[in-house]
């Protein structure tokens, strides 16, 4: 693994995102490589400096009940003798309370910021998790040269070459017409799982399009992001779940995923 592509996944291997081997393949790096040793020494720390700063209050224990206490309606007698025996008090209620609402503000924006600083606190989510493990292998099929473990431009070659290879049949389609010709497809590992990957070019660009047995079967919304350069849209189709990683423009990737779905999964007249 290279210095440029250790430095990359720094962030997703102190979030626990990448998978087994890669995990391994970073600690392999990072025992021989002081520099990216000392990148990843340099997030610990940042991160450490991030929890140990005082971004979250807890409340002092008696602040409910002086709000309470404050909130709670008086009866008409207590009205009348606050009134009477302090005047002063009870036009400073509202001042009181908008302090009580101010300190809230404050604390519930604490909170908000400290959940949106360390997100290593709440642990990535599935999709959070799978878009780390998409776009990781995209960026190694590219920089290992280990693109295709079979190249050719016919789906009728590469569709029969996943037989066997793959507990399901993914659909197969080439889109040279459209300029987005098939190139070739590999076997890869995402969740846990042999899934394949079809790979697209599109002028000098590679598209690889990540495919597996979605457990949902539904057909789903697409999902766009945008992560250190690539494009990754997310969709899921005819029992089949998608995802399209590449460094071609946003409307480019979109065209690709529109021609892709018209052919997978064609339009009613
Ligand atoms: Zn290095």
């Amino acid at each position: 693994m290279s210095c440029k592509l250790t430095q990359r996944f720094v962030p997703g291997y102190l979030d626990g995102e990448l998978d087994l081997s890669r995990t391994i393949e970073m600690e392999t790096h990072l025992q021989t490589c002081g520099e990216c040793a000392r990148e990843l020494e340099r997030l610990q720390a940042l991160r450490a400096a991030l929890q140990r700063g005082a971004l979250a209050y807890a409340a002092p224990a008696g602040l409910r009940e002086r709000i309470q206490s404050s909130l709670s309606a008086p009866t008409p007698g207590e009205t009348s003798k606050r009134t009477s025996g302090w005047p002063a008090m009870q036009f400073l209620r509202p001042l009181l309370l908008l302090r009580w609402a101010g300190a809230f503000a404050v604390l519930a924006l604490c909170a908000v910021t400290a959940w949106q600083l360390l997100p290593g606190l709440r642990g990535p989510t599935s999709d959070q998790r799978i878009e780390a493990e998409v776009f990781a292998s995209h960026v190694k099929s590219l920089e290992a040269s280990h693109l295709m473990d079979v190249a050719s431009t016919d789906q009728h070659t590469v569709k029969p070459w996943f037989d066997g290879k793959l507990d399901f049949s993914p659909p197969v389609e080439d889109l040279a017409s459209d300029d987005f010709p098939l190139v070739g497809g590999r076997l890869d590992y995402l969740e846990g799982r042999e899934v394949a990957a079809l790979v697209y070019q599109r002028r000098k660009h590679f598209i690889n399009v990540f495919v597996w047995p979605d457990a949902a079967g539904s057909k789903s919304e697409q999902t766009v992001e945008s992560r250190q350069g690539y494009n990754l849209v997310r969709w899921s189709r005819g029992g089949f779940q998608f995802w399209a990683v590449s460094d071609v423009s946003a409307p480019d990737l979109a065209e690709f995923v529109r021609l892709l779905e018209t052919r997978i999964a064609p339009e009613p007249k």
